[in-house]
């Protein structure tokens, strides 16, 4: 009999495993459909020796120092701080827009009080902020609206920005200075020996049993336990009752290079043309030593895994009903990206599944997850 089963072994599954076994010394079967850990930031070398990124690229930042200090239990850090350049008019320009963007893009030479001023020339005042769309154009007009976000938005997510939740295009800023960081978070990194090798480490414990390949469906008659957390689609386990939520996925082609590095940096973004919406070499992010080069192209599809919960009205209210729903399942914690239905980064997922560990076992967050960082 097992305390918990944990079903996926993504972030959400591996955090809550990890810190159940070790913290309160329960006994835990984790398992995953996919024949991995790591869930979606599952890392592995391919055919030519490169460390690459299964599901697409993953970059770490975080601003909780907690969060940061307890993965920092299960890994060092490679210093990373990620660039991404955006394609358009046939030039590279920094994305988010900052100055050099402006000047790059309109051939001027404005200081950051002017480029402030010009960019308030340019916005279309909102009353409300409400869309995607009202957010960049509430900021920096319609033009760079137009050649920036519209049309990647359009590939990536299937939608206009006019029909997505403000948040999507928000998690992008506007910047009037010449700071190039995709994030500018506190801590950022990679870690050193890759996401597997962390995962592997968390779930090393001998109060930790893994199944991988196996589904829930599988085993939910087979397995004894006491209490279930479920990281996979929260539609899914109660089938579908009340309709389908929405994902995106992605198809991810992979092309290797017999050359050290062919991108300036490690993402470069292709809003307006191409079928793919970015490019990602690896070897920026990792920092490999390897004769040849890997780069992935995403294209957003809506067949396949469910990669994107998408934030628009029509699912925030189908997914309130499965979560009250969720509500009367006793024993039943649902978790992660696909177990809340949220837009959440890793370290979000890290900091959710801290926090509901500790709410099942009654303890308080930070001083549960502390303890044990330090070693007390
Ligand atoms: P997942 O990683 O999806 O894990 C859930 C697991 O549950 C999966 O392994 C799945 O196989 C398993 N599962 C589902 N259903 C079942 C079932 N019925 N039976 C058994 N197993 C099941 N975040 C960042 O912070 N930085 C980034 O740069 C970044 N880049 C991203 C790029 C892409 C392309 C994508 C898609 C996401 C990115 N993210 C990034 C987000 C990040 O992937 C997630 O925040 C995080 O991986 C979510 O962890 P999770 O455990 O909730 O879900
Ligand atoms: N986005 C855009 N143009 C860009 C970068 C981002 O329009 O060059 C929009 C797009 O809608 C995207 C969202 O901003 O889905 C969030 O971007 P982010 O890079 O955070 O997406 P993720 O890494 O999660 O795919």
């Amino acid at each position: 009999m097992y305390d918990f089963l944990i079903v996926g072994a993504g972030f959400a599954g591996s955090v809550a495993a990890e810190r159940l076994a070790t913290l309160h010394n329960k006994r835990v079967l984790v398992i995953d459909k996919r024949d991995h850990v790591g869930g979606n930031a599952y890392d592995h070398l391919d055919e030519h020796g490169v460390l690459i990124h299964k599901y697409g690229p993953h970059i770490f930042h975080t601003n909780s120092q907690l969060v940061w200090r307890y993965l920092s239990q299960f890994t060092e850090w490679r210093p990373y701080e990620h660039r991404v350049l955006s394609s358009v008019n046939g030039k590279l320009l920094p994305i988010p827009i900052n100055l050099d963007t402006i000047n790059g893009y309109y051939g001027t030479r404005l200081n950051a009080e002017e480029a402030e001023r010009f960019l308030e020339s340019l916005a279309e005042p909102r009353e409300q902020i409400r869309t995607s769309e009202d957010v960049i154009i509430s900021k920096v007009g319609r033009e760079l609206y137009e050649k920036f976000f519209r049309n990647y938005t359009l590939k990536q997510w299937g939608l206009d920005p006019s029909e997505l939740d403000s948040s999507v295009i928000a998690r992008v800023p506007v910047r009037t200075n010449t700071d190039d960081r995709y994030f500018t978070d506190e801590f950022q990194g990679m870690p050193v020996d890759g996401y597997t090798v962390m995962f592997e480490r968390m779930l090393n414990h001998p109060n930790i049993s893994t199944m991988l390949a196996t589904d829930f469906q599988a085993v939910r008659n087979s397995v004894q336990y006491r209490e279930m957390i479920f990281t996979g689609p929260i539609d899914e386990f109660f089938d579908y009752r009340f309709g389908a939520l929405e994902y995106r996925s992605l198809h991810f082609r992979y092309e290797n290079h017999d050359a050290n590095l062919v991108q300036p940096v490690a993402v470069i973004n292709h809003p307006n043309e191409h079928p793919w919406t970015r490019v990602t070499e690896f070897k920026h992010l990792t920092g490999q030593k390897h004769s040849s080069t890997t780069l992935v192209y995403e294209y957003p599809t809506n067949e396949g895994d469910p990669y994107y919960p998408i934030p628009r009205a029509v699912n925030k209210e189908l997914y309130l009903r499965y979560r009250t729903l969720s509500e009367q399942a006793p024993g039943v914690y649902f978790s992660g990206r696909l177990g809340t239905y949220r837009y959440y980064n890793m370290d979000q997922v890290v900091a959710q599944s801290l926090a509901l560990c500790d709410r099942i076992m009654g303890t308080r967050r930070d001083y549960a997850a502390l303890q044990s960082v330090d070693g007390a």
